[in-house]
């Protein structure tokens, strides 16, 4: 790439590209989309700026949004036995049909959604000192002052969370359409041995820039 844009040189960072894939990573796992180990007596980030429902014309719940991915994994499952198949049952286009119909706006304080956390173990980064774990998490809406979703980000020390906590807050709705495209909701494990690049990539092609 220098090669043909020198320029970009002085630009050059050294990064880490992830590979998720579908599992079921405990908190005690470096994850995109998985549980936190988050301290029980720690107030779970929330977002209190005001969204912009216009870019999100149809919201879901978070369990709409399993609901959903189940669906479509039994349905290319089923495609695959057997491709001469209805695409959908009657009882699965019949909840797809209630799923895509959306949710009510809500437009309260929202508990923010993991999009990740990375061990050192697991990923070179450079962690600040007594650190050895990263949590990644955002706003799943876009906002009145600003478009772009808004992130936290937490360093901590893994050895001193010990009372962890066990059933996270999570938004009453989502936006459908970057939740879509997104880990929330559902969990991928990562692999110890992750190349280095600087997307971060989903097995579907989904990227987010570090
Ligand atoms: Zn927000």
């Amino acid at each position: 790439m220098t090669v043909v844009f020198p320029q970009l040189a002085l630009l050059a960072r050294t990064a880490t590209r992830l590979h998720p894939r579908p599992g079921s990573p405990t908190v005690h796992d470096s994850s995109v989309g998985g549980t936190l180990l988050w301290p029980a007596d720690e107030p779970w980030p929330y977002c209190d700026e005001p969204h912009n429902s216009h870019t999100a014309p149809v919201v879901l719940s978070p369990d709409d949004v399993r609901l959903h991915r189940r669906i479509r994994a039994a349905s290319a499952e089923r495609l695959r036995l057997d491709p001469k198949s209805a695409q959908w049952t009657p009882e699965e286009q019949e909840t797809l049909e209630r799923i895509n119909a959306g949710r009510p706006w809500f437009d309260s304080p929202i508990p923010l959604l993991p999009v990740a956390q990375l061990y050192a173990r697991d990923s070179p980064f450079l962690c600040p000192p007594d650190a050895d774990l990263l949590q990644v998490l955002w706003c799943p809406f876009d906002h009145a002052e600003h478009a772009a979703s808004r992130t936290a980000i937490f360093w901590r020390s893994s050895a001193t969370v010990t009372d962890v906590l066990d059933a996270p807050p999570e938004p009453p709705i989502v936006n459908s359409t970057t939740t879509s495209r997104s880990p929330a909701c559902s969990p991928r494990s990562l692999s110890p041995n992750s190349p280095t690049s600087g997307i971060w990539r989903t097995r579907s092609g989904t990227s987010w820039a570090t």
